[in-house]
Order: C-alpha cells, then structure tokens, then sequence
C-alpha cells in the first residue's frame, strides 16, 4: 500500500473560501488543482492524510479506463457516447502526465505511460474479442494481440491473446495524489489534513461546513468524500455502493510488466512497482457476497489465496510469490460504473466527485476539470454532460 504520510500539509484553513472541497483522495485534489487555477478561491480539507484513502488503497492501473467491456458500454450509451466517455479517460490521463512531468513529479509518482494491457484468458476471449472490435470500430487506439504477442509483451502463460490499449499504464496512486495537492497548492489552495467535516448546512445564502476544528464558510461545497459521502447526502450515500477488493504487494521473482496489466476488465490488476516488487489487486465476482457492500478494509483470507494463486499460475516462474503486504480498500460503484461529476440533485452550490467505480485514476484528473468549468463558468469540457449525477435522478 501506498505511504499517505508525504504530504504534511498543514492543518490551519481559512474561515470562509469561495468553494471548499471535502476529501483529499485523487477525486479533491484534482478538483482543488482545477479549481485553483481557474482562480478561485478554494480550500481542501482532509480528515486523514491526503491520498490516505482508498487512493492509497489502489494498485494503480490506468487503462482501460472502464469496468466494462467497450460493447456493452456501446449497447448502453450508444456509440458516440461510449467513444466520448473513453476519450474523456484518455485526455484526462495525457493530462494527469503532462502536469506530472512539468512539476517533476514523475519519479516520485513513478509514472509510467507505456499503455494497457488487456489480456484474455481461454474463457474469456471471446468476450475480449468483441470488446476490442468495438473499440476497434469506434476508431480508439487499440491493437490486438495473439496468444505469442501477449507472452511475448507481458509474459505467463494461458493468455489467449488481448488487446492493447495506447494511453494510460500506470502509477503510484497515493503520492500522486499528494503531487496533485502540492500542485493545487502551488496555484493557491489551502490544502488542511486533519480535518473532519461533520456537518455541511445553509445559512444566509451561502454554505457553512462544521469540522473538527471550527467552521469555514463556503459558496459552494464539493464532495470528494467517495464512500463515505452518506452524512451529506442520502442520494450520494444511495447511488455510491461500497464494494471491497483485495490487493498485496509482493518480490517481483524476476518479472517486469510494461504499462498496466489486467484481466476481466479490472478485475485482476497488476503493475511492477519502480523499487523491483510487483502490485497486484483483484476482486472475484465468484464472492460478490463477500465483496458487496463491505465498509470495512478487511482482509479476505480466501479471496487473497484466489488473487494469488491465479498469479501464481499465470506467472509461475514468480511462484511461490514472496507476499509483502496484504490489504484491501472500499471501491465506491455506481449503476453504470461511471463517476458522478457535477452538480449535486436538488442541491444548489453542492457538487460531487465521486463513485469511480474502481477506475478513479484515468478519470479522476478531467472530472476535476469538470468542477472547476462549472464553479469558474469555464468552456465546457467533452464528455461532461455523460457524468452529471443528475443522470439516475
Ligand atoms: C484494492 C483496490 C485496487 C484498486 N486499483 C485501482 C487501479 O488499479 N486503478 C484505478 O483506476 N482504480 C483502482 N482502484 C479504485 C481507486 O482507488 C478509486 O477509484 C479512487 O482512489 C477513488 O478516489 P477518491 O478520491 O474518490 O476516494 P478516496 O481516495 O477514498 O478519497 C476520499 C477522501 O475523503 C476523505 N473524507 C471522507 N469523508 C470526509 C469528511 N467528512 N471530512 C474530510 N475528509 C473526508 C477520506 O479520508 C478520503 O481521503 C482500486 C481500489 C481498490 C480498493
């Protein structure tokens, strides 16, 4: 897991701001990046560390940037829409990187942007295959692999081919979480850890949120609060299904993966980290029952022996794989496992950013972007409207 405890940001915020964000994951500091160079007047507070919340929590895959395979997506939203929302994904993640890059964070971040692989196992293929024809159809920048091009590009064994994705591979999520902050900070946020807010309430026009640590006045209040966005919102706490996944860090054995690597869309999700360990995350839908609606970051002892021991046996060189560390996070799902960015139903100078649906870092960096075009009135951003939360109203 990610180490949260780099930022040391400050813990003194301001009494009254133009737009205070809640939660410091890669959700609020993008917003509060964005928002700060739009010029506004915003303040950040976090209850914990910044990047100490499910973001630190992430393996750190890139692409794809969706949960579900492109041809559902398709027959879901209809072609033009699935195409937009993949490439609001790819510009967000060019984005993320250009930043990174300019701020000399991409080491610390270990940035890597070689590109995605989705790789297909025998019972699968055949869903990949129609899933890379739609994308393939849709004119996106994908490219099929064999069963030899996939052993030769990521190595193992029982891949029946996948295709690769140009855009996006991978990082380490927690300390880009923190860049994002130190970016947001340098345009001029007040970035506060050790925050709470308990309560967010309407007086005189404007907006008031309670913390731990006195009130701070607000015109409009946007919540990165992920799972945890039910005490502000019963819609938000409705619409956002806490799902657990488990993850571990281990000895790499001698293997190195370029870009990022998975399986089923997701499910299985692994990365080399910098420092010679590899990252690897799943959650087995075959336990929906033990992964739905979990608050709680336990440990699951037989979802982590199926996480590694399908490692295991598609990399064995690297078995027994030496475990490092185990944990496990709360993924935050949506119907459409999509995020909702944007304004908050019924709300007025209420906002959301949240329910990434276990791909908040492809799409995390330009739905900031998209809070800040709403509160600064900016041009519109792409791909937008796809994302408002008012969509399930
Ligand atoms: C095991 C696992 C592996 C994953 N792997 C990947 C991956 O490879 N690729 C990918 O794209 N995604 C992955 N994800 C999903 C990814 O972690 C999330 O989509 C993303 O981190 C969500 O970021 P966030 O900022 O919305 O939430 P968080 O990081 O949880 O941030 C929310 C923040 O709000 C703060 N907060 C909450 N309430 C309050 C309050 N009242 N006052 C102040 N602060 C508050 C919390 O402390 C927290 O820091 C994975 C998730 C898990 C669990």
């Amino acid at each position: 897991m990610d180490d949260p405890e780099a930022g040391g940001f400050r813990r003194e915020m301001a009494s009254s701001v133009d737009v205070v964000v809640v939660g410091g994951g890669i959700s609020g500091t993008s917003a509060a990046y964005h928002l700060a160079a739009a010029g506004v007047d915003v303040a950040l507070l976090e209850r914990g560390v910044v990047g100490g919340g499910t973001t630190s929590a992430a393996v750190g895959v890139l692409a794809p940037p969706l949960r579900q395979p492109f041809d559902e997506t398709v027959h879901f939203r209809g072609a033009d829409e699935a195409r937009a929302i993949w490439e609001f994904a790819l510009r967000s993640v060019a984005s993320l990187g250009t930043l990174l890059r300019e701020r000399g964070e991409s080491e610390r971040v270990a940035l890597d942007l070689t590109g995605g692989f989705v790789l297909a196992e025998p019972h699968t293929l055949v869903r990949v295959q129609r899933a890379h024809a739609a994308l393939e159809r849709a004119g996106l920048p994908v490219s099929w692999l064999t069963a030899e091009d996939a052993r030769g590009k990521v190595g193992g064994r029982g891949f029946s081919g996948g295709y690769f994705v140009d855009g996006g591979g991978c990082l380490s999520p927690g300390p880009t979480a923190v860049a994002l902050a130190r970016a947001a900070e340098a345009e001029g946020a007040g970035i506060s850890e050790g925050v709470e807010v308990t309560e967010v309430r309407r007086e005189r026009g404007g907006l008031v949120c309670d913390t731990d640590r006195g009130e701070v006045r607000a015109e409009m209040v946007v919540y990165a609060t992920h799972v945890d966005s039910r005490r502000f919102s019963s819609y938000l706490g409705d619409e956002i299904v806490p799902i657990r996944g488990q993850a571990l860090i281990a000895d790499s054995g001698g293997l190195s993966f370029p870009g990022g690597c998975s399986t089923h869309w997701k499910l299985n999700v692994w990365r080399s980290v910098p420092d010679g360990r590899i990252a690897l995350g799943g959650w087995r839908h075959d336990a929906w029952d033990r992964s739905y609606w979990k608050m709680k970051p336990d440990l699951d002892p037989g979802l982590q022996g199926d996480l590694q021991g399908w490692f295991e046996r598609a990399f064995p060189s690297a078995a027994p794989l030496a475990v490092e560390e185990r944990w496990s996070g709360i993924f935050g799902w949506t119907a459409d496992y999509l995020p909702l960015v944007g304004p908050l139903p019924g709300r007025t100078g209420e906002l959301v950013i949240s329910g990434f649906s276990g791909g908040g870092l492809p799409f995390a960096f330009e739905a900031g972007r998209v809070i800040a075009s709403i509160v600064a009135e900016g041009d519109p951003v792409p791909g937008a409207k796809l994302l408002d939360p008012r969509r399930f109203t």
